[in-house]
């Protein structure tokens, strides 16, 4: 909830808050930079370049290379050393893609602030602020860089991050003393800190490195660099996969020299098939991957803060989300008003001016009925949206820029926002109340309190307060209630009479504010402020479900996903709208935040199973439900936006954020943000995961199959006592054209169909769960034998062992270029799966395809690769066999399924 506007509206008459002229402000970046830590410096191209060939092995192999072409052999030299430098453009190019693509994201979650240009008050990123700027801070904001406090509002700040100090300290408004910028001053707020409570402006006294920050600046607080529990998983696999292909390579190579092959030669053999077949580069494919879909979720909203979500996105098992402004589109309308006095209906859409007021079909003057007239006064009041006419608007990069010519904007919370909608269709405006009360004091509105009051004084000295809320929660505090122009005493009577009002309008999916004042005794504590209320009445006001919502709520649950709706709304409000958007069904429970405070841990865990809605909660109470949820072996996602809601989201598996109400710690505190604040955005994300998981476990099957095949080749040749069935050129050639873009482009298949209609995975199930690594380890034998196969059979008929092995090598390409089909999907077999989905799959197994062909029929090509052309019947026998393992693994694949 954004509440930007009070202040500037109370005290834009002062020079002080005109703030600096953006013509000021950009000389002052000219001068003394930006308002940036000093970042950890993003690796340099270069670098990443080199790093590619910092690999033991690709260096053991140069220099086997360099050797050999000092002994004469230059072209195999010469050309092996081209392939590795091609490998490592390839790599570089993907690496620096992901790199940029981390680092945009980086900026994209960069923080903004709220500060005064040209007396405008407008949201700048954090780097643009700079010294002697003005400052607006509220609950849940970072605070962009060090300030001197000019004004303030029961302002509490967190400055653990700079102190350690775990409670929230208190801040005051700066006096008369010298300012030093130093640690523990009540009337400075420092940057990284954030606001836990109220509000303040103050204007800034250091920024970038010079502030208190800057001297500790290494506790940048950016997006997780650390490796994801998946890539971790992968490092320690690849390491036992390295040790035993190297293992294999050795025997090889140990083998071919024992049988009498040169010694060079059989090493180069040996070193460069562990280049190949060692999967080293498997975490690096991985990290392309998943930015790869981070880059795809932001162009659909969802803006990953940290990569490890993306993981554990695809195993969301329940989404617990916000009502309002999630599921509903925030866009409060006042439909009807209760007094002691009679009901009015109130007509007119969203926050269009036009509208009236009719009790049973009348139209009705407020001006006549003084309990309306007084809630009007009260909803203008105690309220701190604002609405602007075209004629008043100005120009800011954030706010009612170019408006056209008699419209207007309302700005503000949206419940502040409809409630001045609708005083203004009674003719009660801000300007109208101007010369009658002058606001001095506010308790701010926080999801807990569930209530906000404003204190104003009238010409003549007496000071009111104005109180609204929840309607339970005004009614706690009222002891008077208005009534036919005078006030008595709140009867038990008068009580159930609001009560069913309420529960009527509730039941009607209307949101309920309830609406109270009383004058101040001179000597009363602020304490005492809000008790012994005088009850005026109450507003009923409709929030849309978005239109997007049913739709993806029938997604989730098509998914196997629980989506529950937490709300600070009443029971019967959060039930009607749950209704509509399709997550309350009859038999379903509602638990309200006070029934939750009665149960324990495991009562609630129970209870959980079968509630789909939790009404009148507060922030506290989401950390419990998240809790429940995970004690019954979910997988819980979690929406907020306010900073209490920061524990809870922190302790979902995936917190999700709002990015255009959030606050700055909430976001802070996510994985996720929802650029839109949409619960479809979330759902849409979690496809996402599920899809981008489904691909690297297509690509991780598709690479380790085909380098067991490789390997499986080379050591089964040698053990039948043939000579190598590759070359080294050859086997690198292979491991180029297949585990390159085939296998990115794998990492980049469109979502299946039917993935919003499978279970969510099991966050404890391994990547190889459901039997992969057996298809991995099976189909990798497949490629192997039928290469061997492929040899044996070309020099039994050939008696040409050049002949042999291209035949060999065209093999291996070929059925692992066919094998990427298949590893399109884990339910269909290459006869069914759909070919053409992924048009960057067909165009890198075509350029594959036509490299290796190259190699063949290309007359200045085949020394290099010491190929032969191959003949038209040694073709058909290469793509035979190349076509016998698909058919195998389909068949095996049939027989299985049908047994599960
Ligand atoms: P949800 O939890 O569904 O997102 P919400 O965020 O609007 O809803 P809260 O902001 O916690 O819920 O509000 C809780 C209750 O406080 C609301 O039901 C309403 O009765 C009351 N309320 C909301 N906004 C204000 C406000 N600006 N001033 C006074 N009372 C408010």
């Amino acid at each position: 909830m954004s509440l930007i506007n009070i202040l500037e509206k109370d005290l834009s008459h002062k020079k002080s808050y005109e703030g600096l002229s953006e013509s000021e402000a950009k000389e002052r970046i000219r001068q003394y930079g930006t308002n940036e830590l000093q970042a950890k410096k993003s690796v340099h191209p270069f670098t990443i370049f080199t790093d590619q060939f910092k690999d033991v092995l690709v260096m053991i192999l140069l220099a086997c290379t360099a050797i050999s072409l000092f002994m004469g052999e230059y072209t195999e030299a010469i050309a092996i050393s081209c392939i590795v430098l091609a490998n490592a453009i390839m790599g570089f190019a993907q690496e620096l893609k992901t790199e940029k693509t981390l680092e945009a994201l980086k900026n994209m979650a960069a923080p903004v602030a709220k500060v005064y240009r040209n007396g405008n008050l407008c949201k700048l990123p954090t780097s643009e602020i700079v010294c002697d700027d003005v400052i607006m801070v509220e609950s849940g904001d970072k605070i962009p860089a060090d300030a001197v406090i000019m004004e303030s509002i029961s302002l509490d700040v967190d400055e653990s991050i700079l102190t350690g100090e775990s409670v929230p300290v208190s801040k005051q408004q700066h006096k008369n003393e010298e300012v030093q910028n130093e640690l523990n001053k009540s009337y400075l707020i420092h940057m990284g800190t954030t606001v836990t409570k109220g509000r303040a402006k103050a204007k800034v006294i250091a920024t970038g490195m010079n502030t208190q920050m800057g001297k500790i600046a290494d506790m940048l607080n950016e997006i997780e660099d650390e490796q994801t529990p998946l890539q971790k998983k992968l490092e320690q696999l690849g390491k036992y996969i390295a040790i035993g292909c190297l293992l294999i390579c050795a025997i090889v190579a140990s083998a071919g020299i024992l049988r009498g092959e040169p010694v060079l030669d059989m090493l180069i053999t040996g070193v460069s098939l562990s280049v190949a077949a060692v999967p080293e580069g498997l975490p690096a494919i991985v990290t392309i991957a998943l930015a790869i879909a981070v880059n795809r979720m932001v162009k659909r909203k969802a803006l990953i803060r940290k990569l490890h979500a993306v993981e554990t996105l695809g195993c969301a098992s329940v989404i617990c989300s916000d009502k309002t402004g999630t599921l509903t589109q925030n866009k409060m309308t006042v439909k009807k008003v209760f007094t002691l006095d009679g009901t009015l209906e109130v007509s007119g859409d969203g926050y269009e001016k036009a509208g009236d007021f009719k009790s049973d079909g009348q139209r009705v003057n407020i001006r006549n009925d003084e309990t309306a007239q007084m809630m009007m006064e009260i909803a203008i009041l105690c309220n701190n949206a604002e609405i602007i006419d075209s004629e008043n608007s100005f120009q800011s990069r954030d706010r009612a820029v170019n408006m056209a010519k008699g419209t207007h904007k309302v700005l503000g919370d949206p419940t502040e926002s409809a409630l001045l909608v609708m005083a203004g269709k009674a003719g009660v405006t801000s300007k109208s109340l101007e010369t009658e009360y002058e606001k001095i004091d506010e308790i701010p509105f926080d999801s807990t309190r569930k209530c906000m009051s404003v204190i104003a004084q009238t010409k003549t000295g007496k000071k009111v307060v104005f109180c609204k809320g929840a309607y339970d929660i005004i009614i706690e505090k009222c002891t008077y209630a208005k009534q036919n122009g005078g006030q008595s005493g709140i009867t038990q009577a008068i009580k159930q009479k609001i009560s069913r009002a309420n529960n009527q309008m509730a039941g009607s999916a209307l949101r309920v504010l309830g609406f109270a004042y009383k004058e101040i005794v001179a000597g009363e504590s602020k304490e005492n402020y809000e008790k012994g209320l005088t009850f005026v009445g109450l507003a009923g006001m409709i929030d849309p479900p978005r239109k997007e919502a049913q739709q993806a709520v029938k997604t989730c649950i098509r998914a196997g996903i629980k989506p529950v709706m937490i709300t600070g709304d009443h029971k019967e409000t959060a039930v009607a709208i749950a209704k509509q958007v399709g997550i309350f069904h009859d038999g379903d429970k509602v638990i309200s935040g006070m029934e939750l405070d009665r149960m324990d841990e495991n009562e609630l865990a129970k209870a959980v199973t079968h509630t789909t809605v939790f009404a009148r909660v507060s922030p506290n109470h989401k950390l419990k439900i998240v809790r429940a949820f995970k004690k019954r072996g979910h997988i819980v996602a979690m929406t907020g936006d306010g900073v209490n809601d920061a524990p809870a989201i922190k302790e979902a598996d995936i917190g999700v954020s709002m990015g255009i109400t959030g606050t700055d710690v909430t976001k802070e505190a996510s994985e996720v943000i929802l650029l839109d604040d949409n619960f479809a955005t979330l759902v849409v994300a979690v496809e996402e995961g599920r899809v981008i998981y489904g691909n690297i476990r297509k690509f991780i099957r598709y690479l380790l199959s085909c380098n067991i095949g490789e390997v499986l080749t080379m050591f089964l040749g040698i053990l039948m006592g043939l000579p190598v069935i590759l070359l080294p050129i050859q086997i690198l050639l292979v491991n180029l054209v297949t585990d390159g873009f085939p296998a990115i482009a794998l990492g980049l298949e469109p979502a299946e169909k039917d993935i919003m209609k499978r279970q969510p995975r099991k966050a404890s199930s391994g990547i190889f769960s459901e039997g992969l690594l057996t298809t991995i380890i099976f189909r990798g034998c497949l490629i192997g034998l039928t290469t061997l196969a492929v040899f044996v059979t070309l020099y039994k008929m050939t008696m040409s062992y050049d002949l042999a092995r291209t035949g060999a090598f065209l093999t291996l390409v070929i059925t692992q270029l066919i094998h990427v089909f298949e590893c399109k999907s884990e339910t269909k077999n290459i006869f069914t799966v759909p070919y053409f989905s992924n048009m960057k799959l067909i165009l890198a197994v075509t350029a594959s395809a036509l490299t290796v062909f190259a190699t063949i029929y290309v007359d200045a090509l085949r020394p290099i690769f010491s190929t032969v052309p191959l003949e038209k019947s040694h073709l058909v026998i290469v793509m035979g066999y190349s076509m016998i393992a698909p058919i195998i693994s389909s068949v095996v694949g049939m027989f299985f399924n049908n047994k599960k």
